[in-house]
């Protein structure tokens, strides 16, 4: 079945051709590591493990290559003010390679917590010096750059479609004219490639160079490392909206200045998380992190789910209430599955009355019923990861009352290839002893008629965070 994305660059949703069939090479933008992520840049790489598990899902062999950015990445897009780490390391009063390791780890826990599939590779910009500088030189050598107060810029001039993945003119580009104009470029949306040391005096992480000590500018460890972990032409290029304007830009030209060509051939971007009217952001001050809302009694899942309920491309909007709807509905799938799961065992028992051939033909049924469910979500998931709609599928199949319940655990867990909800682990708890022990004596107590003790027990259990559950002549107990 075809695959249909929509690319950033030409705006269009078009049908996906790999380079190489049944290949997929993918990069994604990684967090820059002087801060904990917020929920916002979460939700860029729930999208890229969607991405990609879209393509598991068709069977796909998928290179995803991340990077993380721990050095060169300014307060500012347009080369102004404080490197990030070195903001973060005055903070916290550590050294930056502290700060980068900390927030590293950090940031892969995240990533874990919500299900997200480790990279292929994930490279770290400060262990690449080498390639960013060999990839300046290439660009140096086609003409391309100039240096201006000891720094190496690239000028954009020379590349006549320079902007063309947002397609906003420079010349019209309000958000590079609120920033103080640099007199050290020749045109303001120059770039730089290698800072020397001239203009950011006390820089920690310093390395050689042809043109002095220094360090990278932000954006030539994208370009340089995905070339090396992915050729200098591959599939997918992913990351937040907030990237395609600048970074991404400047990526389009350090690819063209080293190699004469594009270098990636679909743009994939998700659109920001908002709470009221503005976008999640660290530089604004208070923002929400993952363990925030773990704090308020959410799972990262059921913050995975929230994002899953708006297509990547649109603006999604967070509030407590939204996350709130999340959790039930998670809530109501695992009792669902746990449910599923029991009536699995009692269907296994009326199985072995059949006759062979009622066997046969209720197989029969069940998979036509499987496939047909199957296509529907892939054809969902193929279009532009329409997540909405193949969550809709998710409930028609926990609704189809004519399914049998292994039929519709194997679906709800296939579909979860794609979604990442976890469903295989959602089992029933086992129960400790002690409580097996109270539930013993409680059973004893009714079976005497002693109603003043097995309530009496009741409480006890439920006391522990268990609830009793009385059938006719049978109890069991679950986890509240
Ligand atoms: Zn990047």
């Amino acid at each position: 079945m075809d695959i249909f994305l929509t690319n950033t660059l030409g705006r269009k949703k078009s049908k996906f051709i790999p380079i190489k069939p049944g290949l997929v090479g993918i990069y994604t933008c990684g967090p820059t590591v002087y801060h904990f992520a917020h929920i916002g840049n979460l939700r860029s790489f729930v999208f890229a493990d969607v991405l990609k598990r879209m393509f598991l899902f068709n069977d796909y062999k998928v290179n995803h290559v991340m990077n993380i950015t721990d050095v060169g990445h300014l307060t500012s897009d347009a080369d102004e003010g404080e490197d990030k780490l070195e903001k973060g390391a005055a903070r916290e009063g550590k050294t930056v390679w502290e700060v980068a390791d900390f927030y590293t780890k950090a940031f892969l826990a995240d990533s874990d917590k919500i299900k997200i599939i480790t990279p292929t590779t994930i490279s770290k910009a400060t262990d690449h010096i080498k390639e960013m500088i060999n990839m300046i030189k290439e660009i140096e050598k086609n003409g391309y750059t100039y240096i201006s107060e000891g720094n190496v810029y690239f000028d954009t001039s020379k590349l006549p479609d320079y902007g063309k993945l947002t397609g906003i003119k420079q010349n019209e580009d309000e958000s590079r004219s609120r920033v103080e104009k640099d007199p050290h470029k020749k045109n303001q949306s120059d770039f730089v490639l290698w800072f020397t040391r001239h203009k950011h005096g006390n820089h920690a992480m310093i390395w050689d160079s042809p043109w002095g000590e220094g360090f990278p500018g932000w954006h030539i460890e994208c370009s340089a490392m995905s070339a090396k972990y992915l050729g200098n032409k591959f599939d997918i290029h992913t990351g937040g909206a907030d990237l395609a304007h600048i970074h991404h830009t400047n990526e389009i030209a350090q690819c063209e200045g080293a190699f004469n060509h594009d270098s990636v051939n679909y743009w994939l971007h998700s659109e920001f998380l908002v709470m009221g009217e503005n976008k999640m952001s660290k530089s604004t001050g208070e923002f929400l992190m993952l363990q925030s809302l773990i704090d308020k009694g959410y799972s990262p899942i059921d913050f995975r789910y929230f994002l899953l309920g708006t297509h990547y491309r649109k603006k999604i909007s967070f509030s407590f209430d939204a996350l709130d709807s999340a959790k039930n509905a998670m809530e109501k799938l695992r009792n669902k599955i746990l449910e599923l799961r029991r009536e699995e065992v009692s269907e296994e028992i009326d199985h072995i009355e059949e006759s062979e051939l009622e066997k046969i033909e209720e197989e029969l049924d069940e998979e036509s019923e499987y496939e047909f469910y199957i296509d529907q979500f892939r054809e969902q998931i193929n279009d532009d990861l329409n997540t909405p709609q193949a969550l809709a599928t998710l409930w028609e199949v926990v609704n189809d009352d004519e399914l049998d319940p292994i039929t519709k655990r194997e679906l709800l867990e296939k579909f979860d290839e794609v979604l990442g909800l976890d469903i295989k682990s959602m089992r029933e708890e086992t129960i400790p002893t002690e409580i097996i022990i109270l539930k013993k004596e409680r059973d004893l107590a009714r079976k005497n008629k002693d109603w003043k003790k097995s309530d009496e027990l009741r409480d006890a259990i439920l006391a522990k965070g268990y609830k009793v559950l009385d059938d006719k002549d049978k109890s069991e107990v679950r986890k509240i």
